[in-house]
């Protein structure tokens, strides 16, 4: 299936623009574990703590490093003690930090707290997220377009700047890509899905924003087909253990998840929307960078955490590889291949 994104990505010259811009947020993630949640007004005493970097924005920047892109992020930090650990983070995973802008008072921080079977609650304060400008964000655009070929957006720093960073995206020829995350509380302008080339939301965000209850590969189909009709290029709606969907102007693809077991399912989305924009970047047709985003996602749920999670490129490649090879022999043993794709018009 070829379509506008993939005639879109054709007219980048991707042995000069191959950079992956990332708008987004940044926050310290500080997760304790206990044997179960405290209820409402208890104290209780915890297993353990841990305190890493996180934050839709960052998650996505190192996934897309993770997946060998090159990779800017756009944000912002305070000046607390949590500036440090975040920017060694970022710096760890060679994500560009030239456009993080330092902002008086406090890192956002994500406060999360996981029980034994893995239930969590999670209370996200942005901080200095909520800084992040549509100036920051047109310096940067203007600088780095030159050289890159897809922005991610998400929605954990204010809608108008992602925005504002979407349309001059997309005026700058770039593929940009909406992870709609977490939904929108009031719905964002009709014009926003005309700056979006894909839009990436999971089954939750769909139904938030579109209304249509999503719960299976036809619901999703139709949640596919509203994104569409105002104006985006492609939805990829994200159906977890269930795989994901594509739909564009051409028809829709469901694809199979890869059958992994899952222990955490936390950063499954960024770690898709990671190795989606780096597999675009590089030149890679949609259906190849839908497939390798989909073996991130599902190795991001066989283990603990948020950014931890975040697998190399050498570990999706072989789970690629090996899906591959366990499909030819089931091709051979005239059984369903595990992960085929299924075109539907
Ligand atoms: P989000 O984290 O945004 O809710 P999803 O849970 O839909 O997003 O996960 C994104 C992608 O990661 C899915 O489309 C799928 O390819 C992969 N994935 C997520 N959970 C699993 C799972 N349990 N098994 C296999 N793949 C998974």
């Amino acid at each position: 299936m070829t379509n506008f994104i993939n005639e879109r990505a054709a007219a980048i010259d991707h042995a000069h623009r191959n950079g992956v811009i990332v708008v987004g947020s940044i926050t310290a993630d500080v997760t304790t574990f206990s044997s179960r949640l405290p209820q409402r007004g208890e104290t209780i005493l915890g297993d353990d703590v841990t305190l890493v970097l996180g934050g839709k924005g960052a998650n996505q920047a190192v996934a897309a490093a993770r997946a060998e892109a090159r990779v800017q992020l756009v944000g912002c930090v305070g000046t607390d003690a949590f500036q440090t650990l975040v920017l060694d983070g970022l710096r760890d995973d060679s994500v560009g930090i030239d456009h993080l802008r330092l902002v008086t008072g406090a890192t956002g921080v994500a406060h999360i707290r996981v029980d034994d079977t893995g239930e969590n609650d999670i209370v996200i304060v942005p901080k200095a997220n909520f800084l992040l400008s549509s100036e920051q964000v047109t310096t940067a655009v203007n600088e780095l377009a030159p050289t890159s070929a897809v922005m991610l957006a998400q929605l954990e720093v204010p809608a108008d700047v992602v925005f504002d960073a979407l349309q001059l995206g997309r005026a700058a020829g770039l593929i940009t890509v909406l992870d709609p995350a977490p939904a929108p509380v009031t719905a964002l302008a009709d014009e926003v899905w005309a700056s979006v080339d894909i839009v990436t939301p999971n089954e939750t965000e769909a139904t938030s924003i579109t209304g249509i209850s999503v719960t299976d590969v036809d619901s999703a189909i139709d949640a596919g087909r509203w994104f569409l009709e105002r104006g985006t290029s492609a939805a990829l709606i994200t159906l977890a253990s269930a795989g994901a969907v594509l739909v564009t102007s051409e028809g829709s693809v469901t694809f199979a998840a890869f059958p992994v077991t899952a222990v955490d399912t936390t950063a499954a989305g960024d770690a898709f929307a990671g190795y989606l924009g780096a597999g675009l970047a590089r030149g890679e047709s949609l259906h190849t960078s839908v497939s390798a985003a989909m073996a991130a996602g599902a190795l991001a749920v066989t283990r603990r955490g948020a950014s931890p999670s975040l697998p190399y490129r050498a570990e999706v490649d072989q789970l690629s590889a090996n899906a591959l090879s366990a499909s030819a022999a089931s091709a051979k043993s005239e059984e369903p291949a595990p992960n085929q794709n299924e075109a539907r018009a």
